[in-house]
This record gives structure tokens, C-alpha cells and sequence, in this order.
């Protein structure tokens, strides 16, 4: 589905990702880890071309992405991005996730088909968002903006979804309501996800593979298992844990270790 080589990008203060190399499947959900600062969202930026890469390729399905009019990207690859969307406070919901349909727009197109209908109603009804329709979209709650974003982002039909740090100012049960609906997009309509968590227990609960960066280059690739051990995160966030195996998933469990059990001073 997606392929990075030697990426190379960044930004005038210095920052640099370096030489980035994977690829992510078909049906992927992969998840991007690492400290802050360490430049997840850079790269999501360059797969989503907010960012022009100095160096490398990025091959969606073999063509580079660079060579995409922006109608095509937009059809391809949805974006969430990190920081809240303040501009659309004024849109109800539906107007919001309608949105996502201007990349299928005919020129002078004002009114949305019948075919935008269908979908916005769709992505609305697969992300528990039709009941609020009609709401202002400045009145959600944190959880159901989430959800309404993700909406928009389904309306889109894209083929790759790239969600940076969908959950981080919800609530642990709003938490786990996003990313089982993202799971259950990747499982049931087959959509390629890339996710970047910060949260190293709900990236072991819900990814199958992770990618874990550390001050812009790739520390390492592998499943939960391989990737979320003591020494791999001591390493690269510097600070102890316990990696203990989750008595419900089954998959690593990390414990954070308070200083003063370390003889730290606190
Ligand atoms: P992460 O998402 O892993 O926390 P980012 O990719 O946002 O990290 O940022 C990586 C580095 O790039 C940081 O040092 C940050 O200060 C810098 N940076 C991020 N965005 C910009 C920008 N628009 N212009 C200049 N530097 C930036
Ligand atoms: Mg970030």
C-alpha cells in the first residue's frame, strides 16, 4: 500500500527526519510511537505531502504521491491531524462531514449528489455521529468531535486514514470508543491506518505493528511484542518501566515506575 524510501524532511529550525524506510500493507493498522519531539508528526505530515520530502520517495500503491494532483491525494490518504479543528464551529455536523466530499466535487458543483448524500450518511452512521446531525459542531463534546473528524475523513473514501494522536484529550472510556471504531474500520472495510499514540499501552493494545521513532530516525519495527520491552523503551524514552504481559490482551502491559521506588529523589 504505502512505501517509504531514504525519506529524508524537515524544517528550517533543524529538525530532520533521517533516511526513513518501511512499508505498510494492505489492511495494515500500524502504529508510530516514540518520545515528544522525536518527529512523528513530521512524518505523518510528509505522508499526508503537508511536507515536502528533501529526499526519498513515498509510493502510494507504486505511484509517488508527489505526482498526485491534490483532488487525487485527497481521494487517497485522509488526514486527522493533531490540533484541534477550531475553524468549523459554525458548521452543524453534517455540513462538517460533508466537507469531506470536495475532493469528488465537479467544477462548479455547489450542491452535493445524491452519491455525497449516501456516504456522508454512511460515515456518520459508521462512526455513531447521525444523531447529531444537525448539532453545531462548536457543541460536541471531545469524544463525539473526534468522531464527527473521523467522519469527515471516511467521507473522503480514502484508501490510507492518518490519525495523529486521535484520543489524547479524551477520557480513558472515550479512548478505547475511538480506537475500537478505528479498528473496526481497518477489520471491516479493510482501510490501511497509520496512528500515532503516545499512550505505549492502548499502541500495544490496538496495532499490530509499530514503528518506534527516536530523534527523527527509525530505533526499530515490529509487533508489540518485539518493540515494547524494557530495554528497548528505557533505551529510547530514558525512563524504568515493567513490561508485564496484559491479563486482557495478552500483549505487553508497561508500568510506570515512580521515582522514589527507583531511589530517585521525587
Ligand atoms: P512529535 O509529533 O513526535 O512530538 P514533531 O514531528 O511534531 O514531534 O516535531 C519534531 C520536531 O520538529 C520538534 O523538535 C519540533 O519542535 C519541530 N517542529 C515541528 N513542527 C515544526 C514546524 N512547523 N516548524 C519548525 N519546526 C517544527
Ligand atoms: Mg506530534
Amino acid at each position: 500500500m504505502l512505501k517509504i524510501k531514504n525519506l529524508t524532511c524537515g524544517y528550517e529550525s533543524g529538525f530532520f527526519l533521517k533516511d526513513i524506510t518501511f512499508d505498510v500493507g494492505d489492511g495494515e493498522l500500524m502504529g508510530i510511537i516514540g518520545p515528544n519531539g522525536s518527529g512523528k508528526s513530521t512524518l505523518l505530515r510528509a505522508i499526508g505531502r503537508v511536507l515536502k520530502p528533501r529526499r526519498g520517495e513515498i509510493l502510494l500503491k507504486g505511484k509517488e504521491i508527489g505526482r498526485m494532483k491534490f483532488r487525487e491525494l485527497a481521494r487517497r490518504i485522509s488526514v486527522v491531524s493533531q490540533s484541534p479543528e477550531q475553524i468549523m464551529l459554525n458548521f452543524t455536523v453534517k455540513e462538517y462531514v460533508l466537507l469531506g466530499r470536495t475532493p469528488y466535487r465537479k467544477r462548479f458543483q455547489i450542491l452535493e449528489s445524491k452519491t455525497d448524500d449516501r456516504i456522508v450518511a454512511e460515515a456518520m452512521s459508521l462512526t455513531d455521529v447521525a444523531y447529531l446531525a444537525e448539532r453545531g459542531f462548536g457543541e460536541l463534546s471531545g469524544g463525539e468531535k473526534q468522531r464527527a473528524i473521523i467522519a469527515r475523513a471516511l467521507a473522503q473514501e480514502p484508501e490510507l486514514l492518518l490519525l495523529d494522536e486521535p484520543t489524547t484529550h479524551l477520557d480513558i472510556g472515550h479512548q478505547v470508543e475511538i480506537l475500537d471504531l478505528v479498528k473496526k474500520l481497518n477489520r471491516e472495510k479493510n482501510l490501511t491506518v497509520i496512528v500515532v499514540l503516545h499512550d505505549l499501552n492502548l499502541a500495544s493494545l490496538y496495532c499490530n505493528h509499530l514503528l518506534l521513532l527516536k530523534e527523527g530516525k527509525i530505533h526499530s519495527m515490529g509487533s508489540p511484542e518485539e518493540i515494547l520491552t524494557y530495554s528497548v523503551i528505557e533505551e529510547v524514552y530514558k525512563t524504568p518501566v515493567v513490561v508485564e504481559k496484559s491479563p486482557v490482551s495478552f500483549r505487553p502491559l508497561i508500568c510506570l515506575v515512580p521515582g522514589k521506588e527507583m531511589g530517585r529523589d521525587t
